[in-house]
């Protein structure tokens, strides 16, 4: 039987943590701040982006969010990202993903300034955890590491298989395993013999947003499972990437979703804007 990794207990210590030290930074003149950028009325996004306005509260991180409508103009939007990389009290900056179709992603967040970029999308940011030289680390693949670390569970030395290779899961969080010294396989929609791989796997990370797809017979006994998807079933519940019923008496410790890697996303968050402020001091 598998322990469950609460990542709403891990999480909230994390934040009790950054408490601490956002009350220090501001006994010593600066205050951490923040500025949420949402173009347009997806309603999700601006379920993720409230949740983030309101994390930055609990921990006493500054935090701006700024509503712009679904026409905005790419060089409006650019321009508002001018004024935020210039204002002294801002840290960090994110653009909530994803943006309307007429505005071109890549240009908005390579405007955004590398060292108020906390969720490391940019070229550069990410080029920085190639070679292991970063100053921020993308939400979510931090958050896996961070549950991991305080789970006690083992990296050094041990298989490691990814199932994903976005750019902002699957491949920073091979590298970030393999920055740890595991032996990392990175899986994809193409890879054949999946379920051969993944019972290789000591940890298994799974990032490729299919319900219930990876079961119980395609993980090693005793392995960690993390299920980084989120999923919206029929019934409208919240469901992961993993078949959690039937990987439970085989793993020896997974991710429940909810309450596994999604809390963990907006903390890493939190922690990026304190990294950026102290850096900036
Ligand atoms: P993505 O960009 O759609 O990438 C999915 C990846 O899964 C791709 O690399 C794809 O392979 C691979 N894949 C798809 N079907 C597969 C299959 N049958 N076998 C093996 N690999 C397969 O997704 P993402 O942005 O990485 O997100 C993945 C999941 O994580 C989603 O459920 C998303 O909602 C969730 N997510 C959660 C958080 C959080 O905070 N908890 C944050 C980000 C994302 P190809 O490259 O070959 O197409």
């Amino acid at each position: 039987m598998a322990t469950i990794i609460d990542g709403k207990k891990i999480s909230a210590e994390i934040r009790a943590e950054i408490a601490e030290e956002v009350k220090t930074m501001k006994e010593s003149g600066v205050c951490p701040g923040l500025a949420v950028i949402i173009v347009g009325e997806d309603p999700a996004s601006k379920v993720y982006v409230r949740n983030k306005g309101r994390a930055c509260a609990e921990v006493g991180i500054y935090s701006e969010i700024i509503e712009m409508p679904a026409e905005t103009a790419e060089a409006e939007l650019l321009a508002k990202i001018e004024e935020l990389n210039a204002r002294e009290e801002i840290h960090g900056i994110l653009v909530q993903l994803p943006l309307p179709k007429h505005i071109n992603e890549k240009a908005v967040i390579a405007a955004i300034l590398p060292e108020k970029d906390v969720d490391a999308f940019s070229e550069g940011n990410v080029g920085k955890i190639m070679i292991g030289n970063h100053s921020f680390l993308p939400c979510t693949p931090a958050g896996v590491m961070e549950l991991l670390h305080r789970s006690g569970i083992e990296i050094a030395g041990k298989r490691a298989v990814v199932i994903g290779r976005s750019n902002i899961v699957g491949k920073p969080q091979a590298m970030l395993l393999l920055h740890e010294d595991a032996t990392v396989t990175v899986c994809h929609s193409k890879t054949q013999n999946l379920a051969e791989i993944t019972k290789t796997a000591d940890i298994l990370v799974v990032a490729i947003g299919k319900a219930d797809f990876v079961t119980g017979d395609m993980v090693k006994a005793g392995a960690a499972v993390i299920d980084v998807g989120m999923n919206r079933k029929a019934d409208g519940k919240l469901t992961g990437d993993v078949d959690f019923e039937s990987i439970f008496p085989v793993a020896g410790a997974i991710t429940p979703v909810p309450g596994g890697v999604g809390p963990m996303t907006i903390t890493m968050l939190l922690k990026n804007t304190v990294t950026a402020a102290k850096q900036k001091k």
